[in-house]
């Protein structure tokens, strides 16, 4: 049986032995009681990388994005975000259930959405609208096919956040990703949102977890929430320990994930009916829009599976793939010769 390449998502990674090694023989205690000292190296360690005061660490991004909704408003409350973001597709409607709030979608250009588009969607002071709380951003996109939320409309969209009392969150669950890609520290990225979200087990490659970083009294509302949510986790430090390693070691080879992508990118998208421009794949993710007579985007990512390739489908037309810790160059090389042989 030939290797199956994984190119549906980067969640899917496995913890490394080395990563195994560490998460066995760590230092646990009672998180709930705040007594895990593994938990707390990992959250001081994520706080100072953010350059937040503080961060939490929770089960899932779901659990950090919603954590940080329900922080920052009141029932009735209206959040700006962008349409194709994670928060208003994949949290399973979390924020009307959860914190009672409504979120006003914005369409941006994959995933990025500017300071102007923002003040035409707040609302003005008058008891007919809803009250503008809060602005969500998500960086990188993931449905925007990887994308950086370029820094400078980041400051521009901070400012006028600012400026008018509205609250900033960043859901950067693969923001070291962006990082990574730009040479522009974690640190910059956060300066300009009061909360800031984070993954472990995307790209970085630990099994379980993420964290939410703020200040001080921001973080405490988020605490009580992630217990209200049941996030509370008691020997949690086996898993924080895996979180600690994954960004000693497997933060800075990212760049290869980005490589890889790129170089896939780059050898499928002279294809007839490959519609993808290489330099829109700014990270680790390559979407593209099916345009064949002979394929359907699913009947395409089929045609893959059965030659031993993964991908998955993101709607009608489109097909997305993923670089990820477990994609060497010869499974690039083996994805490119495998369109170049199958495309139609
Ligand atoms: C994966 C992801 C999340 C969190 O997803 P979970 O499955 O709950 O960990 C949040 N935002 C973005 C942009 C993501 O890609």
């Amino acid at each position: 049986m030939t290797r199956v390449v994984d190119l549906r998502s980067d969640t899917i990674t496995r913890p490394t032995p080395e990563m195994r090694e560490i998460m066995a023989s760590a230092v646990v205690g009672d998180d709930v009681f705040g007594e895990d000292p593994t938990v707390n190296r990992l959250q001081e360690k994520v706080a100072k990388l953010l350059g937040k005061e503080k961060a939490l660490f929770v089960p899932s991004g779901t659990m950090a994005n919603q954590t940080a909704i329900n922080a920052h408003t009141q029932p009735g409350d209206e959040v700006i975000c962008e349409y194709h973001s994670h928060i208003f597709n994949y949290e399973g409607g979390a924020p009307a259930m959860l914190s009672g709030v409504q979120l006003h979608p914005v369409l941006g250009k994959r995933g990025i959405i500017t300071v102007e588009q923002i003040q035409e969607a707040v609302r003005p002071a008058d008891h007919h609208y809803p009250v503008t709380r809060l602005i969500a951003l998500e960086n990188t996109h993931n449905r925007g096919g990887g994308s950086i939320f370029p820094l400078d409309e980041m400051k521009r969209i901070y400012a006028f956040a600012r400026e008018h009392g509205y609250r900033v969150h960043l859901d950067g669950a693969r923001l070291w990703n962006a990082s990574i890609a730009t040479g522009i520290p974690l640190e910059e990225y956060a300066r300009y949102a009061d909360s800031v979200a984070v993954c472990l087990s995307k790209g970085l490659g630990a099994p379980v977890g993420s964290l939410v970083a703020g200040d001080a009294e921001f973080i405490d509302k988020v605490h009580r929430y992630r217990k209200v949510y049941g996030g509370g986790m008691r020997q949690a430090g086996i898993l924080a320990a895996a979180g600690i390693y994954a960004i000693d070691n497997h933060f800075e080879r990212l760049a290869e994930d980005h490589r890889r992508a790129k170089a896939i990118a780059e050898g499928i998208a002279h294809l007839p009916g490959v519609e993808l421009n290489p330099k829109e794949v700014e990270t680790n993710i390559i979407l593209f829009t099916v345009r064949s007579p002979h394929y359907t985007a699913d009947a395409w990512v089929e045609r893959m599976r059965e030659k031993g390739i993964l991908m998955l489908t993101m709607g009608p037309d489109r097909v997305r793939m993923v670089t990820h810790l477990h994609i060497t160059d010869e499974d690039v090389d083996r994805v490119i010769d495998t369109f170049k042989r199958e495309w139609k």
